[in-house]
Protein backbone atom coordinates (compact mmCIF):
# COMPACT_ATOMS: atom_id res chain seq x y z
CA UNK A 1 0.00 0.00 0.00
CA UNK A 2 3.01 2.21 1.21
CA UNK A 3 6.38 1.86 -1.49
CA UNK A 4 9.12 4.12 -0.85
CA UNK A 5 12.11 3.47 -3.31
CA UNK A 6 15.55 4.72 -2.90
CA UNK A 7 14.48 7.84 -0.44
CA UNK A 8 17.32 10.20 0.10
CA UNK A 9 16.64 13.59 1.65
CA UNK A 10 19.09 16.12 2.86
CA UNK A 11 19.46 19.02 4.97
CA UNK A 12 21.94 20.96 3.60
CA UNK A 13 24.75 18.62 4.36
CA UNK A 14 23.28 16.59 6.37
CA UNK A 15 21.96 13.22 4.70
CA UNK A 16 18.92 12.34 6.84
CA UNK A 17 17.65 9.53 4.77
CA UNK A 18 19.83 7.36 2.93
CA UNK A 19 18.46 5.05 -0.32
CA UNK A 20 15.02 4.02 1.61
CA UNK A 21 13.53 1.33 0.50
CA UNK A 22 10.18 0.27 2.65
CA UNK A 23 6.93 -0.94 1.76
CA UNK A 24 4.15 -1.62 4.40
CA UNK A 25 1.46 -3.69 3.24
CA UNK A 26 -2.80 -3.04 3.64
CA UNK A 27 -3.33 -3.62 6.96
CA UNK A 28 0.17 -3.87 8.31
CA UNK A 29 1.17 -2.09 11.51
CA UNK A 30 4.92 -0.80 11.30
CA UNK A 31 6.48 0.82 14.22
CA UNK A 32 9.53 2.87 13.15
CA UNK A 33 12.40 3.20 16.01
CA UNK A 34 15.74 4.79 16.20
CA UNK A 35 17.74 7.38 18.11
CA UNK A 36 16.98 10.81 18.12
CA UNK A 37 18.13 12.31 15.15
CA UNK A 38 17.72 9.20 13.46
CA UNK A 39 15.08 10.66 10.50
CA UNK A 40 12.25 8.83 11.67
CA UNK A 41 10.18 12.37 11.84
CA UNK A 42 11.52 13.14 8.18
CA UNK A 43 10.32 9.84 7.04
CA UNK A 44 7.17 10.18 8.21
CA UNK A 45 6.63 13.57 6.43
CA UNK A 46 8.35 12.85 3.89
CA UNK A 47 5.68 9.90 3.10
CA UNK A 48 3.37 12.61 3.52
CA UNK A 49 4.84 15.08 1.42
CA UNK A 50 5.42 17.58 3.98
CA UNK A 51 9.14 17.36 3.00
CA UNK A 52 10.14 17.10 -0.29
CA UNK A 53 12.58 14.68 -1.10
CA UNK A 54 15.74 14.90 -3.06
CA UNK A 55 15.18 11.66 -4.85
CA UNK A 56 13.76 8.33 -5.26
CA UNK A 57 9.63 7.42 -5.13
CA UNK A 58 6.78 7.13 -2.84
CA UNK A 59 3.54 5.51 -3.58
CA UNK A 60 0.58 4.96 -1.84
CA UNK A 61 -1.95 2.26 -3.51
CA UNK A 62 -0.25 2.41 -6.29
CA UNK A 63 -0.32 6.26 -6.77
CA UNK A 64 2.66 8.10 -7.02
CA UNK A 65 2.78 11.54 -4.82
CA UNK A 66 3.80 13.98 -6.92
CA UNK A 67 5.37 16.74 -5.49
CA UNK A 68 2.87 19.29 -5.69
CA UNK A 69 -0.53 20.16 -6.98
CA UNK A 70 -4.19 20.02 -6.56
CA UNK A 71 -3.39 15.92 -7.27
CA UNK A 72 -1.22 16.34 -3.86
CA UNK A 73 -4.22 17.38 -1.68
CA UNK A 74 -6.03 14.34 -2.94
CA UNK A 75 -3.36 11.54 -2.45
CA UNK A 76 -2.46 13.38 0.83
CA UNK A 77 -6.23 13.32 1.95
CA UNK A 78 -5.41 9.12 1.93
CA UNK A 79 -2.82 9.78 4.48
CA UNK A 80 -3.54 10.34 8.19
CA UNK A 81 -1.35 12.09 10.28
CA UNK A 82 -0.88 12.34 13.88
CA UNK A 83 1.80 14.41 15.51
CA UNK A 84 3.51 14.27 18.85
CA UNK A 85 1.88 17.76 19.30
CA UNK A 86 -1.83 17.66 18.90
CA UNK A 87 -1.97 20.51 16.55
CA UNK A 88 -6.02 20.58 16.81
CA UNK A 89 -7.56 24.16 15.08
CA UNK A 90 -7.51 26.12 18.90
CA UNK A 91 -10.53 28.57 17.87
CA UNK A 92 -12.59 25.67 17.03
CA UNK A 93 -14.95 23.00 18.56
CA UNK A 94 -13.94 19.27 18.77
CA UNK A 95 -16.91 18.70 16.28
CA UNK A 96 -15.55 21.19 14.42
CA UNK A 97 -12.06 20.11 14.27
CA UNK A 98 -13.47 16.50 13.13
CA UNK A 99 -16.07 18.19 10.54
CA UNK A 100 -13.41 20.79 8.90
CA UNK A 101 -11.25 18.40 6.58
CA UNK A 102 -13.85 15.98 5.43
CA UNK A 103 -16.81 19.03 4.22
CA UNK A 104 -13.81 21.08 2.77
CA UNK A 105 -11.24 18.53 1.06
CA UNK A 106 -14.10 15.16 0.82
CA UNK A 107 -17.14 17.57 -0.15
CA UNK A 108 -18.98 15.79 2.86
CA UNK A 109 -22.37 17.68 3.39
CA UNK A 110 -22.83 19.48 6.88
CA UNK A 111 -25.03 16.88 8.65
CA UNK A 112 -22.69 13.65 7.20
CA UNK A 113 -19.79 15.14 8.39
CA UNK A 114 -21.17 15.51 11.91
CA UNK A 115 -22.60 12.04 12.47
CA UNK A 116 -19.30 10.65 11.76
CA UNK A 117 -17.58 13.10 13.52
CA UNK A 118 -19.53 12.51 16.35
CA UNK A 119 -19.40 8.26 15.67
CA UNK A 120 -15.90 8.89 15.65
CA UNK A 121 -15.53 10.95 18.56
CA UNK A 122 -17.59 7.84 20.15
CA UNK A 123 -15.37 5.49 19.06
CA UNK A 124 -12.47 7.25 20.49
CA UNK A 125 -13.89 8.12 23.98
CA UNK A 126 -14.43 11.94 23.60
CA UNK A 127 -18.31 11.94 22.29
CA UNK A 128 -18.97 14.14 25.31
CA UNK A 129 -16.68 16.87 24.92
CA UNK A 130 -17.45 17.50 21.15
CA UNK A 131 -18.44 21.53 22.28
CA UNK A 132 -15.63 21.95 23.95
CA UNK A 133 -12.64 24.15 22.70
CA UNK A 134 -9.17 22.04 22.55
CA UNK A 135 -7.57 23.56 25.24
CA UNK A 136 -10.45 22.95 27.77
CA UNK A 137 -9.41 18.67 27.17
CA UNK A 138 -6.72 17.30 28.86
CA UNK A 139 -3.42 16.12 26.73
CA UNK A 140 -5.04 12.43 26.30
CA UNK A 141 -8.30 13.66 24.97
CA UNK A 142 -6.87 16.04 22.99
CA UNK A 143 -4.57 13.41 20.72
CA UNK A 144 -7.82 10.82 20.59
CA UNK A 145 -9.22 14.19 19.24
CA UNK A 146 -6.40 14.27 16.48
CA UNK A 147 -6.86 10.52 15.85
CA UNK A 148 -10.55 11.06 15.17
CA UNK A 149 -10.12 14.17 12.83
CA UNK A 150 -7.51 11.97 10.98
CA UNK A 151 -9.68 9.24 10.65
CA UNK A 152 -12.49 11.78 9.33
CA UNK A 153 -10.59 11.77 6.18
CA UNK A 154 -11.15 8.22 5.22
CA UNK A 155 -7.48 7.80 5.18
CA UNK A 156 -5.89 4.44 4.01
CA UNK A 157 -2.46 4.36 5.59
CA UNK A 158 -2.39 6.49 9.08
CA UNK A 159 1.14 7.77 10.73
CA UNK A 160 2.05 8.25 13.77
CA UNK A 161 4.84 10.37 14.84
CA UNK A 162 5.57 9.72 18.84
CA UNK A 163 1.80 10.58 19.58
CA UNK A 164 2.18 9.56 23.15
CA UNK A 165 5.91 11.45 24.07
CA UNK A 166 4.04 14.78 25.16
CA UNK A 167 1.77 13.09 27.62
CA UNK A 168 1.45 12.29 31.06
CA UNK A 169 1.76 8.77 31.91
CA UNK A 170 -1.20 8.11 32.93
CA UNK A 171 -2.88 9.17 29.41
CA UNK A 172 -0.14 7.43 26.72
CA UNK A 173 -2.03 4.34 27.84
CA UNK A 174 -5.88 5.48 26.69
CA UNK A 175 -4.41 6.51 23.31
CA UNK A 176 -2.17 3.42 22.84
CA UNK A 177 -5.61 1.97 23.62
CA UNK A 178 -7.08 3.37 20.68
CA UNK A 179 -4.06 3.17 18.34
CA UNK A 180 -4.38 -0.57 19.56
CA UNK A 181 -7.71 -1.16 18.60
CA UNK A 182 -7.17 0.63 15.62
CA UNK A 183 -4.54 -1.87 14.51
CA UNK A 184 -6.91 -4.66 15.19
CA UNK A 185 -9.18 -3.28 13.08
CA UNK A 186 -6.92 -3.52 10.33
CA UNK A 187 -6.08 -0.19 9.64
CA UNK A 188 -2.80 0.27 7.65
CA UNK A 189 -0.15 2.03 10.34
CA UNK A 190 3.29 3.19 10.46
CA UNK A 191 3.97 4.25 14.28
CA UNK A 192 7.18 6.01 15.39
CA UNK A 193 7.24 5.41 19.21
CA UNK A 194 9.39 4.73 22.50
CA UNK A 195 6.59 2.72 23.73
CA UNK A 196 8.00 -0.74 23.18
CA UNK A 197 4.81 -2.51 25.03
CA UNK A 198 2.97 -1.37 21.94
CA UNK A 199 5.28 -2.31 19.59
CA UNK A 200 5.68 -5.91 21.27
CA UNK A 201 1.78 -6.08 21.25
CA UNK A 202 0.32 -4.29 17.74
CA UNK A 203 3.30 -4.23 15.35
CA UNK A 204 3.64 -7.06 12.81
CA UNK A 205 7.00 -5.57 11.56
CA UNK A 206 9.57 -3.14 13.68
CA UNK A 207 11.73 -0.95 11.73
CA UNK A 208 14.91 -0.21 13.09
CA UNK A 209 16.40 3.40 11.71
CA UNK A 210 19.90 4.79 12.73
CA UNK A 211 21.70 7.77 11.00
CA UNK A 212 19.06 8.08 8.16
CA UNK A 213 19.67 4.50 7.14
CA UNK A 214 16.91 1.43 7.98
CA UNK A 215 19.37 -0.82 9.62
CA UNK A 216 17.41 -3.54 10.38
CA UNK A 217 13.43 -5.07 9.68
CA UNK A 218 12.00 -7.76 11.73
CA UNK A 219 9.03 -9.10 13.48
CA UNK A 220 8.67 -7.34 16.77
CA UNK A 221 10.07 -11.15 18.60
CA UNK A 222 12.97 -11.27 16.66
CA UNK A 223 13.90 -8.05 17.08
CA UNK A 224 13.26 -7.66 21.05
CA UNK A 225 14.66 -11.15 21.53
CA UNK A 226 17.55 -11.08 19.20
CA UNK A 227 18.51 -8.01 17.31
CA UNK A 228 20.94 -8.52 14.87
CA UNK A 229 23.07 -5.22 14.38
CA UNK A 230 24.98 -3.82 16.88
CA UNK A 231 23.47 -0.34 16.60
CA UNK A 232 20.19 -2.26 17.50
CA UNK A 233 21.79 -4.10 20.28
CA UNK A 234 22.52 -0.71 21.88
CA UNK A 235 20.20 1.58 21.11
CA UNK A 236 17.75 -1.57 23.28
CA UNK A 237 20.38 -1.86 26.08
CA UNK A 238 19.95 1.86 26.88
CA UNK A 239 16.11 1.31 26.77
CA UNK A 240 16.16 -0.97 29.58
P1 LIG B 1 13.61 12.41 17.32
O1 LIG B 1 13.60 11.02 17.90
O2 LIG B 1 14.42 13.34 18.18
O3 LIG B 1 12.25 12.93 17.01
P2 LIG B 1 13.99 11.84 14.50
O4 LIG B 1 14.49 10.44 14.29
O5 LIG B 1 12.55 12.08 14.30
O6 LIG B 1 14.45 12.31 15.95
P3 LIG B 1 14.34 13.86 12.50
O7 LIG B 1 13.51 14.87 13.16
O8 LIG B 1 13.81 13.18 11.31
O9 LIG B 1 14.84 12.77 13.54
O10 LIG B 1 15.72 14.57 12.15
C1 LIG B 1 16.76 13.94 11.46
C2 LIG B 1 17.90 14.90 11.31
O11 LIG B 1 17.53 15.97 10.46
C3 LIG B 1 18.35 15.55 12.62
O12 LIG B 1 19.74 15.64 12.62
C4 LIG B 1 17.70 16.92 12.56
O13 LIG B 1 18.47 17.84 13.30
C5 LIG B 1 17.69 17.22 11.10
N1 LIG B 1 16.56 18.06 10.71
C6 LIG B 1 15.25 17.77 10.87
N2 LIG B 1 14.46 18.74 10.36
C7 LIG B 1 15.29 19.67 9.85
C8 LIG B 1 15.10 20.91 9.18
N3 LIG B 1 13.87 21.37 8.89
N4 LIG B 1 16.19 21.61 8.80
C9 LIG B 1 17.43 21.13 9.06
N5 LIG B 1 17.69 19.97 9.68
C10 LIG B 1 16.64 19.24 10.07
MG1 LIG C 1 11.05 12.84 15.54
Amino acid sequence: LVVLTDVNKHFGELHVLKDIDMTVRRGEVVVVIGPSGSGKSTLCRAINRLEPIDSGTISIDGKELPAEGKDLARLRADVGMVFQSFNLFAHKTILENVTLGPTKVRGLKGHEAKKQAMDLLERVGVANQAGKHPAQLSGGQQQRVAIARALAMRPKVMLFDEPTSALDPEMITEVLDVMTSLAREGMTMIVVTHEMGFARKAADRVIFMDAGQIVEEATPEEFFTNPRSERAKDFLSKLL
